[in-house]
């Protein structure tokens, strides 16, 4: 009974090169008025003209193979661009989904029409894929989902509703988990669908957040008919696709690196030189970064070797996300707006942040379901 976090990789010297490369591009972003730096930007900032700069300098689709138009780089490769982006808080909302799980999740699944069709799009930041998941009474028991696809002569015909899907609204395709079959298994007779955006018979509206922004939507599906290559991967296999795709969603640099631009900022005060009390609060933050780094990256190693950690990747969300929204209350412990002085950048950022710590351990399936899933993957081992 033990948890598979060994060999842990480092992102060799060798790739120093490629981290100074991105941090020169995000300060000349900086200066020029490219992006303001922001709390959970990799959620919440969706800037389509980021996102192409950014693919212009291939990182961007870096994990895809060169004949499917992306640039064939390792996942260490990878994981330092994301790294620098998620510590500068740049808007990546636009792309992450379709380059973090969507083009994996095709690589592995898709038809070779359908890596052709996508892949280099997601490369170029032209092709913006959405999650449809969640339904209104599906989230965490997402073997329950309503939606429902039936096969007809001309293809599929897709109905039912998804909620929480964050970007729909500038997507140019969603990925939907939706009933093909009624299987006695509750996990088998799912399927996925890769469904082209806009759609005339697909309507999407927006869920305004609690700080007033336009970040997910309701999606319908009003017997939308789809071709029958928008079927990703086999009929029925839908529950092993996605489970293999949260992978990839739950163990990234993203759930421990959220609000690493306002631990930025806060330091950037150098209010440690004289507070003993902030200096230890930061040894304690940054102590605790460098082990949930570790663990994600023993993770990225394996799922970067074809393997399917699950409970591992539960286990760095779990730790992370927790993790995040201590350190935002560690440092509203510190920082008072209201008591002046305080750089408006940092008041900015902490008032977003506080405003997202619920979603942390919300996104990508809450921790209470994700600490079942560890419990239930060791009893086993
Ligand atoms: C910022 C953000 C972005 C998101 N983006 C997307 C997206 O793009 N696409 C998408 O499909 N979905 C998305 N979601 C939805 C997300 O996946 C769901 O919110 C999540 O899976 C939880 O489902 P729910 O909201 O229906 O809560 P519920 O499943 O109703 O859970 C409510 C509460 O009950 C607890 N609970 C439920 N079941 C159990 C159990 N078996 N044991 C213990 N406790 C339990 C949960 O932990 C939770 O605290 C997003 C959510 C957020 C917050």
């Amino acid at each position: 009974m033990a948890l598979t976090l060994r060999a842990v990789e480092r992102p060799p010297a060798a790739l120093d090169g490629l981290r100074l490369e991105v941090r020169e591009f995000l300060e000349h972003e900086l200066a020029t008025g490219g992006f303001t730096p922001e709390a959970d930007a990799w959620m919440s900032g969706i800037d389509v003209a980021f996102s192409r700069r950014l693919a212009e300098r291939g990182w961007v689709g870096m994990t895809v193979p060169v004949p499917y138009g992306g640039h064939g780089r390792s996942a260490l490769e990878r994981y330092v661009v994301t790294e620098e982006l998620l510590a500068y808080g740049a808007p990546v909302a636009a792309h992450w989904i379709a380059d973090r799980q969507m083009a994996p999740g095709i690589l592995r699944n898709g038809t070779e029409e359908q890596k052709h069709r996508y892949l280099p799009g997601i490369a170029r930041a032209e092709q913006f894929i959405a999650i449809g998941m969640s339904e209104p009474d599906s989230g965490s028991d997402l073997a329950s989902v309503r939606t429902r696809a039936v096969e007809t002569g001309d293809g599929w015909r897709i109905t039912g509703t998804k909620v929480w899907t964050s970007a729909a609204h500038i997507a140019t395709a969603i990925v939907v988990l939706a009933r093909t079959d009624d299987a006695g298994d509750r996990h088998g007779g799912l399927s996925q669908f890769l469904v082209d955006l806009p759609h005339p018979a697909v309507a999407i509206s927006p869920i305004i957040t609690i700080d007033g922004a336009h970040h997910f939507n309701e999606v319908v599906f009003d017997d939308a008919l789809v071709p029958r290559t928008a079927l990703l991967g086999e009929r029925g296999e839908g529950w092993r696709q996605v489970t293999a795709e949260l992978g990839n969603e739950r163990s990234g640099p993203e759930r421990f690196l959220s609000v690493m631009p306002l631990l930025r900022a806060w330091a950037a005060t150098g209010c440690f030189a004289e507070d003993p009390l902030a200096r230890a609060e930061l040894g304690r933050l940054v102590t605790r970064l460098a082990v949930l780094r570790q663990m994600s990256l023993a993770v990225a190693g394996r799922l970067a070797a074809g393997e399917n950690p699950a409970v591992e990747a539960a286990l760095v969300k779990d730790l992370g996300t927790g993790f995040e929204g201590e350190m935002v209350e560690a440092i509203r412990r510190h920082v008072d707006p209201e008591a002046g002085g305080v750089p408006e950048d940092l008041a900015a950022m902490l008032a977003k942040a506080v405003l997202h710590v619920p979603a942390f351990t919300l996104r990508g399936g809450t921790n209470e379901v994700l600490r079942s899933i560890v419990a239930k993957g060791l009893s086993r081992r």
